[in-house]
């Protein structure tokens, strides 16, 4: 498909191509809808694309899934994301990220750049020498997945309410897939709510820290899959929710911090048709976002987590409304996008 062709299908306002022939800098940048404030997202930085158009594509589909974000966060800002396609062989790191840096810095504040897969606040810090329009960094609001995992407690909480009949999250059974820097931090929320907690990660120091620090209950993946349960909390990467875990899951509620957790739509409707509660992960997930938002406003922690508090009520807004339309909470989540975006 052109790429004009792609842009005016998926609502685009322009994917911007960075180069510099000196750091060798090949770095694309996608813009969706910048309607309620300038973009912000995370740069990923990858050595993996089989193609340029494999690039573009991911970073159309990122700056899609920010706009969302954002909107229905209520934080001013639009879909932005940055893909660095790295060199194959030897490279200066961080000559790609000052080049970057002044590549960003060209745009003009239409797009604000943050870490993301692949990119570290070291690399941001290389960023930051040639442009202002860079948050996340380590000195100012630092890593945003306490303050995410917070925002899916948070939005754990909303959906207790309407599973459960009340949002205090004692007693409850939650399985959690992945404690890496979110799903360590959640487990933590977890357990200062009284939460029975089961986790499962392929990194055994992981799981054991988390055995350890906060007396869960170590699983298997298989095993957490099938395991009866309150609410399953997908932590890790995405397309948690596929044909092989739908069979097994056996829980009233999914919630948790990874991104694009429905393999597809589809993934979507048979965990309804299962009567299995899907929380849209964007709109629990949306604490880091928040956070680094809040850095480009003029940092306040105490700001971040009171906005990043408010998940709750736009989860209890989203199964509100599910509840009464018959729709789906991501497809609720995305209207009430849509009609923000309109508004
Ligand atoms: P991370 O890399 O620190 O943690 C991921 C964890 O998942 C690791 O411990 C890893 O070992 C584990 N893992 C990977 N594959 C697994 C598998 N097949 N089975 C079990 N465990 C597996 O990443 P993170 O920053 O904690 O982010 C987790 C998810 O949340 C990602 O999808 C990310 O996009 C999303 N997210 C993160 C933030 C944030 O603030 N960090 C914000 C929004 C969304």
């Amino acid at each position: 498909m052109s790429y004009f062709t792609q842009l005016l299908e998926g609502g685009y306002e322009a994917v911007h191509l960075l180069s510099d022939s000196k750091s060798g800098l090949r770095a694309i940048v996608g813009m969706h809808n910048t309607r309620l404030g300038p973009g912000l997202g995370g740069t990923r930085a990858l050595a993996t694309y089989a193609s340029e158009e494999e690039a573009v594509a991911d970073a159309l589909r990122l700056a899609r899934g920010m706009t969302y974000k954002a909107a229905l966060a209520g934080v001013p800002h639009g879909g932005g994301k940055a893909v660095i396609m790295l060199p194959r062989g030897s490279f200066d790191r961080e000559k790609i990220f000052e080049s970057f840096g002044r590549a960003v810095e060209s745009l003009g504040g239409r797009y604000i750049t943050t870490e993301d897969s692949g990119t570290s606040p070291d690399d941001m810090e290389h960023v930051r020498r040639h442009t202002k329009y860079v948050v996340g960094l380590k000195e100012r609001s630092g890593d945003p997945s306490p303050v995410t995992a917070y925002g899916v407690a948070r939005a754990m909480e909303a959906t207790a309410k309407h599973v459960f009949g009340s949002p205090d999250l004692k007693g409850l059974r939650v399985t959690v897939l992945g404690v890496g820097h979110v799903g360590m931090y959640l487990v933590k929320e977890l357990h200062q709510r009284g939460a029975k907690v089961w986790v499962s990660d392929i990194n055994p120091a992981s799981v054991q820290h988390a055995v350890t620090q906060y007396g869960v209950t170590a699983v298997d993946a298989d095993a957490l899959h099938r395991m009866e349960a309150d609410i399953y909390a997908p932590c890790a990467l995405g397309g948690a929710i596929n044909d092989t875990t739908l069979s097994l899951l056996n829980v009233k509620a999914v919630c948790g911090a990874a991104n694009n957790q429905l393999l597809t739509s589809r993934h979507g409707e048979q965990l309804a048709r299962r009567g299995i509660l899907y929380v849209p992960d964007y709109a629990a997930n949306a604490g880091g976002l928040i956070n680094v938002a809040q850095e480009w406003a003029g940092y306040d922690r105490d700001k971040a987590y009171a906005r990043t508090s408010l998940i709750f009520d736009t989860i209890d807004t989203v199964l509100t409304r599910a509840k009464e339309s018959g729709l789906r909470p991501e497809q609720v989540a995305d209207r009430m996008v849509e009609e923000r975006l309109a508004g």
